[in-house]
């Protein structure tokens, strides 16, 4: 599951959590973007916090779920981060025998036919893209566009929890509380920490 995580909420994790079981996976391996090619600006860059608070995190919040992994391949490369490349990476380590599938939210799907090397996913990957009570997918549109691709995608709908990244940032700025939001090992990191506090 790839993503910015900045930082990792209770959303993620249930997607997370969902998806695992309903495709019996043997584990979920988070992997935070170092950099994200298709978020830019200077409110993205000023709000981005460093990849090791935002690893940490991942690892405060999936400690307690044995099935639950991080990996630092993207955050490590230092290069913007291309899924392809993740998807090869894990390909090779884990050997022919084992199926891999890109989880990712509904939202992000919709844009994966531009992503680059989306032609060569079929060959690494299923996708699970899990819905965001927010975005109401059109997946007639979205299937338009990928059937050339060969790539299998299945729609998972999640229990609906709205929490995003940003709403996370956007409520720590303006002292509300995050606590059930994300875990609270994540929400004392963050205050601890002072993340996210920086005014406008
Ligand atoms: P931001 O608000 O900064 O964009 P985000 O909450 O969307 O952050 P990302 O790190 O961008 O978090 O998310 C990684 C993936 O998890 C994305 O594909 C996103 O669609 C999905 N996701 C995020 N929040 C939820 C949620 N509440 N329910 C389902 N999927 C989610
Ligand atoms: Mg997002």
């Amino acid at each position: 599951m790839g993503g910015s995580f900045n930082p990792i909420h209770n959303g993620h994790l249930v997607a997370a959590q969902e998806a695992h079981c309903k495709f019996n996976l043997e584990r979920i391996i988070f992997v935070p973007a170092y950099h994200n090619p298709y978020k830019t600006g200077e409110k993205y860059e000023r709000e981005l916090a460093s990849t090791f608070h935002r690893f940490t995190m991942i690892e405060l919040a999936t400690s307690s779920n044995p099935d639950f992994y991080v990996s630092s391949f993207e955050i490590d490369r230092q290069t913007p981060s291309y899924a392809l490349d993740t998807l090869k990476h894990f390909h090779e380590e884990f050997g022919e025998g084992t199926s891999l599938y890109f989880i990712t939210g509904t939202d992000a799907v919709m844009t994966m036919p531009h992503w680059q090397g989306v032609e060569e996913f079929h060959k690494y990957c299923e996708v699970i893209a899990v819905t965001r009570p927010s975005y109401i997918p059109q997946y007639e549109e979205f299937l338009g566009k990928v059937a050339h691709l060969g790539l299998k995608v299945y729609f998972v709908t999640i229990p609906a929890l709205e929490i995003s990244s940003s709403d996370v940032r956007d409520r720590v700025r303006r002292g509300m509380p995050i606590r059930y939001l994300t875990p609270t090992s994540v929400a004392i990191y963050i205050e601890k920490h002072g993340l996210y506090q920086e005014q406008e």
